[in-house]
């Protein structure tokens, strides 16, 4: 889409008038440091707490006050079944079906969990496709997982990496690593969005070729979920899992997310680890020694939930229900490509040019992140931005990373980052 961008703060508050989302922003709470509001590009680590999370928590909290252990059953929101009034807003965001979801423990142990399920080397096919730039947790539990089995790293895992010159990962490469690795592949496990460039990848292709070859597509969701829109049932994704602290506003360490496509769950055959929360719910307290599984993702549930975690979850997924995705990504789409905008104006108005946008740019392969590689005056730009009470990522060696989130970032926030850049680069 053509825009007609200005760099102006009459623009900017321009678009920020338009903007139909623009009552959520006041909606969360907004750090404020050194007694003035920040502007926070930082929702892609944690994301802000909703004005409404301090309320659920609090219900919940009251509850075990009067209750003790019969808030279980009794209660506002009996603890029991607590996380089934989340599933049907979980499962619209990740695009799934309410069963093929559940919520459980965190991200990198559920990554474990799902493996155990689904990654089931044989001599012959043992081998998993990852990002060779994958978040660094990803890696370890990559490499853990071959071992236990028995694999070295070295062989068993093979790594995407861009062409000499690019930052991001072309399409075309993963499927023809897909295709050259397929009788030894077992599975292909990549994030949805790449955490450092912010490249979106295109699931539902990766997930076909994988399936063609007969492997297994999983897929790290920690930077899509809550950021791009995920149809994981319809592109028939095997498995995928997520936190919920990052573009979802649960709270920091956030209880995480798991999806298994219906035909995985009503596989009675499928190994997994069990626990008695997994146990079918109705007749759970019989406490028998064999266990019959939920017939639903549930069923990879192992412990009883932690109910203030999703409780201050469920206060930011309602927000999420009542935007949509649809009308966030809309406003994602426009507010990413002003700050791209502002950005490439800076930069050719600056000597040499020192600015380049790894992220994707067009703007199906990316979602609300831009990564920025800078010269040695990247240092000095972060700076800036910090004593402007602007809050960016800092990575090395030489790149600033910044989340716009559509529910709280304003197109006038993305106006002031400009500036800053601005004032630093353009003399
Ligand atoms: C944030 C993130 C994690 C963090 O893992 P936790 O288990 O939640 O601490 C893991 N993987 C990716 C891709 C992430 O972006």
């Amino acid at each position: 889409m053509e825009h007609n961008f200005q760099n102006t703060l009459n623009y900017a508050q321009q678009l920020d008038e338009q903007d139909e989302l623009k009552a959520y922003r006041h909606k969360f709470h907004h750090p404020v440091i050194n007694g003035k509001e920040t502007v926070y590009f930082t929702g892609n680590s944690l994301g802000l707490q909703p004005k409404t999370t301090a309320d659920y928590v609090k219900i919940e909290l009251d509850d075990w006050a009067k209750w003790g252990v019969e808030g279980h059953f009794h209660g506002t929101n009996p603890w029991m079944p607590y996380h089934h009034e989340l599933l049907p807003k979980i499962a619209k965001i990740v695009g799934a079906k309410t069963h093929e979801v559940t919520i459980m423990n965190s991200l990198t142990v559920n990554l474990h969990l799902l493996m155990v399920s689904f990654y089931r080397p044989t001599k012959e096919r043992y081998k998993i496709i990852m990002e060779g730039a994958a978040f660094c947790s990803d890696h370890y539990a990559m490499q853990s997982q071959v071992q236990h089995h028995g694999y070295s790293a070295d062989d068993a895992i093979i790594y995407l990496e861009p062409r000499e010159g690019e930052h991001t990962l072309r399409t075309e490469d993963i499927l023809k690593t897909i295709e050259e690795n397929g009788e030894e592949l077992a599975m292909v496990m990549i994030g949805g969005v790449n955490y450092y460039t912010g490249q979106l990848f295109d699931m539902k292709t990766i997930t076909e070729k994988a399936h063609e070859v007969g492997a297994i597509a999983g897929f790290d969701l920690a930077h899509a979920v809550g950021n791009a829109e995920l149809h994981l049932h319809y592109w028939k994704v095997d498995f995928a899992t997520w936190c919920s602290y990052k573009y979802l506003n649960s709270s920091p360490g956030g209880v995480s997310g798991i999806y298994i496509h219906e035909h995985h769950v009503h596989n009675t055959e499928i190994p997994r680890f069990a626990g008695w929360w997994g146990y079918e719910q109705e007749t759970r307290f019989q406490m028998k020694r064999e266990f019959k599984p939920s017939l639903s993702a549930d069923a990879w549930q192992l412990s009883n939930v932690p109910v203030l975690l999703l409780a201050a979850h469920n206060a930011s997924l309602d927000i999420f229900d009542e935007v949509g995705i649809p009308a966030l990504r809309k406003k994602s789409d426009l507010l990413t490509a002003y700050l791209e905008f502002l950005i490439e104006d800076v930069n050719e108005r600056c000597e040499n040019s020192p600015l380049e946008i790894i992220t994707p740019r067009n703007p199906e392969d990316r979602a609300a992140q831009i990564s920025i590689l800078t010269d040695e005056r990247g240092k000095s730009i972060f700076d800036a931005l910090t004593a402007a009470n602007i809050i960016v990522d800092w990575r090395e060696p030489n790149v600033i990373r910044m989340a716009p989130v559509p529910l709280y970032n304003s197109f006038e926030d993305v106006f002031k980052f400009a500036q800053v850049l601005e004032a630093v680069l353009v003399v």
